[in-house]
């Protein structure tokens, strides 16, 4: 299995780790609140974990375009 990063603004899945070499509070998703948790993170039919976080190039681009963070849904 495998805990997947895809930014929730490009959709890029940016990196991907294999859970046999860390666990998630290695990662630090083990100090997420409840409701952190379930706004960042869900599980696939696979098992793997997916972790919603912003890429270096969404961020770069919010930070510069702070509207961006406010997407219409
Ligand atoms: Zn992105």
């Amino acid at each position: 299995m495998a805990i997947k990063y895809v930014c929730p603004h490009c959709g890029t899945q940016h990196a991907a780790i294999d859970t046999n070499m860390v666990t998630e509070d290695t990662l630090g998703l083990g100090s997420l609140t409840p409701e952190e948790r379930a706004n960042i993170i869900s599980y696939e039919e696979n098992g793997d974990t997916v972790a919603s976080v912003t890429c270096e190039y969404c961020s770069e681009a919010i930070y510069r375009h702070p509207e961006l963070t406010h997407p219409l849904q």
